[in-house]
């Protein structure tokens, strides 16, 4: 058989909530890593040391304000959340998500929903995660939210702006120093409008998009979302651009699957053949047109 491709690991979905899926339904997923956004520490840490098939990188809890989101919703895990009154509170709070092996700190911003941090302490929250080299991601929703983040040290929005539109100006300004997680698939009407008009305009100015879908927030597959890509292709994420938003990071030893070279559908990955076989076929040299895949960075295969 000819394998002709770029070998990756799978695709990142860059906003999960494990706590709130079957974390087994992953195992035969085109997913080769997942990004939780907000679950109990505890629970996300176990689940991550004895992986479902996926990498699982996390945040641990949510750290917001006293009061504030989702401290009042009923789908959010116990000991998922965080109530931030001062830098000491956020001194403590990173700290333990950095010891409960976090690489990123999730912040909770929704001025819809109650109370938010308001600048000083988000920057102060910034500073803190940096020493410990985590950046901070934040669910940035109501009026405004989206707006004052790239100045305050954010390095990711968890979600692509769906509030309100924001002008060519703005979007061009966020394209330039924070990256967007695109979750287009769990809005529908106005914000799912709002959300592809952002994005669309954000993307084309260059700005950094990540494949995530919110998976836990609703009714999802867990793998490879049709609909998360298909809204991606509408707001022009398509082509190389696609495969870039999908796969962040190299090929992983434990998760390994070909793109073909002719064609950037991310659906049309075949799982790779084990690294040992391909090595000793490559060797062999049974056929001409036997080949080992090649191990390239996806944007070398356009
Ligand atoms: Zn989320």
């Amino acid at each position: 058989m000819s394998v002709e491709g770029t070998l990756i690991g799978g695709f990142t979905d860059h906003h999960v909530h494990l706590q709130l899926v079957d974390p087994s339904r992953l195992r035969d997923s085109r997913l080769g890593r997942v990004l939780d956004l907000g679950s109990a520490p505890a629970a996300i840490s176990a689940l991550a040391a004895d992986p479902p098939g996926a990498t699982v990188s996390y945040a641990g809890a949510f750290l917001t304000a006293p009061g504030g989101y989702p401290s009042d919703r009923d789908w959010a895990p116990e000991g998922s959340i965080r109530e931030i009154a001062d830098v000491d509170a956020a001194e403590a709070a990173v700290a333990e998500m950095k010891e409960a092996g976090a690489s990123v700190i999730k912040v909770a911003s929704n001025s819809t929903a109650g109370p938010v941090f308001d600048d000083d302490m988000i920057r102060a929250i910034v500073a803190i995660a940096d020493r410990l080299g985590l950046p901070v991601v934040v669910h940035a929703e109501g009026a405004g939210e989206a707006q004052r983040m790239p100045q305050l040290g954010v390095r990711a929005l968890a979600h692509t702006p769906f509030t309100e539109r924001l002008s060519d100006v703005e979007v061009s300004r966020q394209a330039g120093r924070i990256a967007w997680i695109s979750t287009l698939a769990i809005h529908d009407g106005a914000a799912r409008e709002i959300a592809l008009d952002n994005l669309r305009r954000f993307h084309a100015h260059g700005g950094t998009v990540r494949y995530g879908t919110d998976l836990g927030n609703g009714d999802q597959p867990a793998d490879l979302n049709p609909a998360e890509v298909a809204a991606l292709r509408e707001a022009g994420v398509r082509g190389g651009a696609l495969i870039r938003a999908l796969v962040p990071v190299a090929a992983t030893a434990e998760r390994r699957f070909v793109l073909p070279a002719h064609d950037a559908d991310p659906f049309d990955i075949v799982p790779a053949p084990p690294a040992h076989e391909a090595a000793r076929r490559s060797h062999a040299q049974t056929s001409p047109h036997t080949r080992a895949p090649r191990l390239s960075h996806p944007e070398g295969s356009r």
